[in-house]
């Protein structure tokens, strides 16, 4: 079955993106929970967080740093969230770190 987020990683689906590197891409989530709310992923098909290398996972958490700051978050704070297999509440098997701020959570 197709992956969604690989389609937005190749452009067939379209997203609001809001920061790329050569390994990860970020883009707003359509259904945000919070005034900011950003997923990052790899460019990479990984199904769940817990399957990402070391490389992955630091790219993730660069990229996330950096679009805190973009979004004006980094000094207010805000949660980093994977949300790990179905009682874990992922919806979409493509790994996907959670962004969210603009609020108090
Ligand atoms: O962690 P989980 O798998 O539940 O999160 C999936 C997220 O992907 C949801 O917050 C959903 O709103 C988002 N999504 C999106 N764009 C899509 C499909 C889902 O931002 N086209």
């Amino acid at each position: 079955m197709a992956c969604l987020f690989c389609s937005i990683v190749e452009g067939e689906i379209p997203a609001t993106v809001v920061h790329e590197t050569a390994t990860t891409l970020a883009f707003r989530d359509i259904h945000p929970k919070a005034p900011v709310h950003v997923l990052l992923i790899p460019r990479e098909h990984v199904p769940h967080a817990v399957a990402l290398d070391r490389d992955q996972l630091g790219d993730l958490f660069a990229a996330a740093k950096e679009v805190a700051e973009a979004e004006g978050v980094a000094e207010s704070g805000y949660r980093l969230q994977f949300n790990t297999g179905v009682d874990g509440g992922q919806e979409v098997f493509h790994a996907h770190l959670h962004l969210l701020g603009g609020k108090r959570l």
